[in-house]
């Protein structure tokens, strides 16, 4: 820390009290560890507990020229953790952790940054709730309003979670405060409701951006349906799988299922999830070797919500004709499963996968930063078309498999015409020389899908920085709106920015 640094811990010390400013050694490192290796460093904490504490950090933060990185949790797991974008303060929101309102009838909750999935999911069970959140894969201990923030997913409908909200309250980089929708008239009567307001819709600026920092906002419910039908099969060859993505389009473009409603995944994915390496049989040997573990190369899954008995049993049936004649071992699931991931029960079952390479097993609590695993998730918008997909996974896998590790892919369908594809490596740390390889890995696969026009939904911290100049004004523009609100720079610099002039 240098002289200005001490100076403004001071004034932070002063305003949000000498606790809530972390400083030790300890702290820091942890704060500035991620699953892959990163450039930028925490050099102080700030722990503010409400909205005006925000408010004064960021003007602190502006008077002493200090970059703050605001994180909800910092879990951000295979992307970045709580790691910043360049040495920053980190600005972490966890303590506003207050759910500010549940509105029963019209299913919405209104939450500050810290509420986690897990405390919303037990809030609306103890409530009784009609409606439930969808989770995501990730973490329980991961926030709402983090994870719409980097506009991530979570199984189901209204899965694509920063498409599900209204009425962000955010605090822009100079302190000043503004609310998205009609959330800035104070009598407005559809404010929870309504994303758009009346006028330009400012709340795109608030995700994937370092505009502004989210202090509040209101998430869409879902109903829970009359009848949940989970489903799954296995599809045993590439020319099944072209056909099966492109039935899934059908599917959902007729809305026999729901957005967020079909997934698949590879059997690396699969096998991750399940447990560790399989170190004995592979004689110690990465990467794993599928061919010596007969199984289908993918699954598919999801799930029919409806109304009624009548619109399940009809749906179920078209599903079924369309999908069963291309898969085997097709399984109708337990729509009363506690555990279901389709009706919003946060569950680490996926996050194990992080532990895949670790040889020690999985810890009694799961932090892949503090135990090394190394975890590094790449994630690209590709067309629903079947021919697209397969031609993504030809190309991927042997770049993947020839670094040493395995290409886990899984694709969900998140709409009718689009799919999200995510492909993990997933290493140990811990080995010397894996971190660069995994690093290269990554870096190969981004150029070789750019080159095939497909461009990521979202980035980590070692992808910031790797989208290729615009074809038009759009980063002139962004850069203006940057510089008129942050002209020193010191909200997130780096994080989804305009390239630099
Ligand atoms: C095995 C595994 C599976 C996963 N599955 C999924 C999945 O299914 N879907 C998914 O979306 N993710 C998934 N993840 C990734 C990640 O763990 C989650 O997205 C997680 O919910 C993010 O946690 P968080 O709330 O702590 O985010 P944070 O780290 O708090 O936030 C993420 C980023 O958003 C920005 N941000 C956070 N809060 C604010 C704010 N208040 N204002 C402005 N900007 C802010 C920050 O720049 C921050 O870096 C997975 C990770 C792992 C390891």
């Amino acid at each position: 820390m240098n002289e200005s640094t001490d100076a403004a811990v001071a004034a932070w010390r002063e305003a949000l009290g000498q606790q809530n400013v972390v400083t030790s050694a300890e702290s820091l490192d942890r704060a500035s560890t991620a699953t892959f290796p990163t450039n930028a460093s925490v050099v102080a904490i700030l722990r503010p507990d409400n909205h005006a504490e925000v408010q004064s950090s960021l003007r602190i933060a502006n008077r002493f020229e200090l970059p703050v990185y605001p994180t909800s949790r910092g879990c951000n797991w295979g992307l970045g953790s709580s790691v910043p974008t360049r040495d920053a303060v980190l600005l972490d929101l966890s303590r506003m952790n207050r759910i500010v309102d549940f509105d029963p009838r019209l299913g919405f909750l209104v939450v500050e940054p810290g509420v986690t999935f897990q405390q919303a999911s037990e809030f609306l069970r103890d409530q009784k709730s009609t409606f439930f959140l969808p989770v995501p894969g990730g973490p329980p201990q991961g926030s709402l309003i983090g994870n719409i923030a980097e506009r991530g997913e979570a199984a189901g409908p209204y899965g694509q979670r920063a498409d599900f909200v209204a009425n962000f309250q955010a605090v822009l980089p100079n302190g000043d405060c503004i609310h998205t929708g009609f959330g800035r008239f104070p009598n407005a009567s559809a404010t929870h409701l309504h994303r758009h307001g009346v006028g330009p819709n400012l709340e795109g600026l608030f995700t994937q951006s370092n505009l502004g920092v989210i202090t509040q906002l209101t998430v869409w419910l879902t109903p829970y349906p009359q009848v949940l039908k989970p489903f799954m099969a296995r599809i045993g060859r590439r020319e099944e799988l072209n056909q099966a993505v492109d039935t899934a389009r059908e599917l959902l473009l007729h809305r026999v299922v729901e957005t967020n409603g079909i997934g698949l995944w590879n059997s690396h994915k699969m096998a991750s999830t399940m447990g560790g390496y399989p170190w004995q049989a592979m004689d110690g040997q990465t990467p794993v070797d599928i061919e010596r573990f007969p199984s289908e190369p993918w699954l598919i899954g999801g799930a029919i919500y409806a109304a009624s008995g009548e619109i399940a049993d009809a749906n179920a049936a078209f599903l079924q004709h369309r999908l069963k004649p291309l898969t085997s071992d097709w399984q109708w699931g337990d729509s009363d499963d506690s555990q279901n991931v389709y009706l919003g029960v946060p569950t680490e079952h996926n996050i194990r996968a992080a532990y895949w390479r670790k040889k020690g097993g999985l810890p009694p609590s799961i932090n892949p930063d503090r135990d090394r695993c190394g975890l590094i998730w790449m994630c690209f918008a590709i067309p629903l078309v079947g021919q697209d997909l397969v031609d993504v996974v030809n190309a991927v896998d042997p770049v993947v498999l020839g670094h040493g590790f395995e290409p886990n892919v899984g694709i969900n369908c998140v709409n009718g015409r689009c799919a999200h594809l995510y492909l993990s490596i997933i290493y140990d740390r811990e080995i010397a020389g894996e971190d660069e390889r995994a690093v290269a890995c990554h870096d190969k696969v981004m150029t070789l899908l750019r080159e095939l026009g497909h461009f990521p939904y979202r980035l980590t911290l070692l992808s910031m920085d790797s989208l290729p100049p615009p074809g038009d004004d759009h980063d002139r523009y962004l850069r203006s709106i940057k510089r008129a609100f942050d002209p020193k720079s010191i909200l997130a610099p780096g994080r989804y920015d305009a390239i630099q002039d």
